[in-house]
């Protein structure tokens, strides 16, 4: 029999400093018995379990700890906004409805008695990630990236610059950037720093009819804008040459492709070093994209807007009039193949300069993940450092007992939709392997009976999932008035008191 134990003891047999198995979920499970909680033992009772973030990387978890640990598994996905699906709903562009049936998925998923959503909960602020702990067996950060990459140029901070995060977050309605300050019908020129799929995402809605997208899932705000739009011009700025970009075949064929939009592009870009040759050879997609890129530069067309395409070129400032940004300056960059082969090139500096015109300039160069009090955060790779999902202790090289991380989070924003179910296997699979070293629930009450208490002790409205679907049929019906699937409700308060007495 284990001796009374004072209340800082417990908890440190409750976290003990490493991944020791037995023994200390033994001590674990018998300091929780004597303090009234539950053991993480399933012949003791029912393994609880919190997923924070409701992403794909959030539901996919939710769905393999369901399936993996069984019937006693119990599962609460708690999520920052009355919203659940993360950048399925805020990222995902709104003219790739297709992408968007993975939600029908998760909503099955939802039904499971043995899960419960719990939107409107923002750990770190509603409530502290180790009094969240102190609820369940294990937890799984699955809460995204919040942030963005900086340029680290000067301008940087200057009114007119965004993050294509942000920009992004104001067309798809997320609840904080419905208001951003941005004016379309006062810009005519707008500079992308970035060559991935989501400077495509902005550069394609930017120049896209209005009436091609006013019948999409955009908000009705963006689309005010839009057909008020002065915008003629959109340069996507490359560090790197066409065979370094980061796009996909199929997001650069759409852009390339639109209506009524001419493509400029430097010839010079396209003569290749042997390295570079020898890059777009090695893999059919980079081959395919060169094609893609060679065939527009063969064959010009006209159109009443431009996109320009500037490979081998780095932003080194914003340029400044009357107070906001009116331009990007850049450098020619030339390429250094890599010391090894297969390796990535390097872009130098060629020490010439230009200047291209932008009354809106958007970051797109990388969205960041952001550290909560109480779990250990890399800041300068911006993921939580784990082993295989297993979280490392606050500056030790140990395991942190019952805490796990999936997603954008775990391994960088990088990865589509499905990436994150493979990452979710790996993570669960963690979970089944180190099982034994799940601490106790401290709390009398575990999962999200304790959760709620303490919830609405705090005056935080936890939105469950019969609450989100009673947002969810709002935002069908005025979508519908408006020849659209959806207007979504950007409004936290409207949101909570649509949900607000659902089961
Ligand atoms: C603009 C854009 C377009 C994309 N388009 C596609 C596409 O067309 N096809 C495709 O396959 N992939 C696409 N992706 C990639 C895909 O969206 C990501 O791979 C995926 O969403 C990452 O999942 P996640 O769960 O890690 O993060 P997220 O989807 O960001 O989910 C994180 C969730 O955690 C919540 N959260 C944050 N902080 C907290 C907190 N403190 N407490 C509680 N909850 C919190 C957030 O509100 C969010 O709901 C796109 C990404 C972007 C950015």
């Amino acid at each position: 029999m284990l001796p009374r134990l004072a209340s800082a003891s417990l908890t440190a047999l409750l976290r003990p400093a490493s991944n020791s198995g037995g023994l200390s979920r033994t001590l674990a499970v018998a300091a929780a018995q004597m303090a009234g909680g539950t053991g993480g033992d399933t012949s003791a009772g029912l393994l609880h379990f919190c997923v924070v973030g409701s992403g794909p990387a959030g539901f996919y978890t939710a769905d393999k700890l369901l399936k993996r640990f069984g019937a006693d598994a119990r599962v609460d996905v708690v999520e920052a906004l009355p919203t659940p699906f993360g950048l399925v709903r805020s990222g995902v562009a709104p003219d790739h409805a297709d992408t968007k049936n993975v939600i029908n998925q998760f909503t099955a998923l939802a039904t499971d008695s043995r899960l419960a959503f719990l939107g409107n909960v923002r750990v770190g602020r509603d409530i502290g990630l180790p009094e969240l702990r102190a609820h369940y067996n294990a937890v799984v950060l699955c809460y995204g990236a919040e942030s963005d990459r900086r340029l680290g140029v000067p301008g940087e901070e200057l009114p007119g610059v965004l993050s294509a995060r942000e920009f992004v977050w104001w067309y798809n309605g997320h609840p904080e950037y419905r208001d951003l300050p941005i004016d379309l019908s006062s810009t005519r020129s707008v500079a992308i720093a970035g060559l991935g799929n989501v400077a495509v995402d902005c550069a394609r809605i930017l120049l896209k009819a209005a009436d091609d997208v006013a019948a999409t899932d955009i908000c009705s705000h963006a689309v005010e804008q839009l057909r008020a739009s002065a915008v003629k011009e959109v340069h996507l700025l490359g560090r790197r040459g066409p065979v370094q970009a980061a796009f996909t075949p199929k997001e650069l064929r759409e852009l390339l492709g639109l209506k009524g939009v001419k493509v400029v592009m430097d010839p010079g870009a396209f003569q290749l070093s042997p390295e570079c040759e020898a890059e777009m050879k090695a893999t059919r997609m980079k081959k395919r994209m060169f094609e893609l890129l060679s065939k527009v530069l063969a064959e010009p067309r006209q159109g009443e807007r431009s996109l320009h395409i500037h490979f081998l070129r780095t932003p080194v400032a914003v340029v400044e009039q009357e107070g906001r940004a009116s331009g990007v300056k850049v450098e020619k960059t030339r390429l250094e193949a890599a010391a090894q082969p297969g390796g990535a090139s390097r872009a130098l500096g060629t020490g010439e300069y230009e200047t291209v015109p932008a009354d809106l300039v958007l970051k797109s160069i990388g969205f960041k993940s952001v550290g909560i009090p109480g779990v250990a955060f890399d800041e300068r790779a911006g993921v939580v450092p784990n082993l295989l999902g297993q979280v490392y202790a606050e500056g030790d090289s140990s395991f942190d007992p019952g805490l796990y991380v999936c997603g954008w989070l775990k391994r960088g924003p990088s990865g589509i939709i499905g990436t994150n179910l493979v990452d979710a296997e790996q993570t669960v699979d963690t979970m089944l392997r180190t099982r034994d070293s799940f601490p106790a629930v401290q709390s009398p009450q575990p999962g999200s009976a304790g959760l709620k208490v303490l919830l609405e002790q705090r005056g935080v409205q936890a939105v469950s999932f019969q609450g989100w679907q009673r947002v969810d049929a709002a935002e069908v019906q005025r979508g519908q008035a408006q020849g659209k699937p959806r207007e979504k409700i950007t409004d936290v308060q409207e949101m909570l008191q649509l949900a607000a007495g659902a089961a």
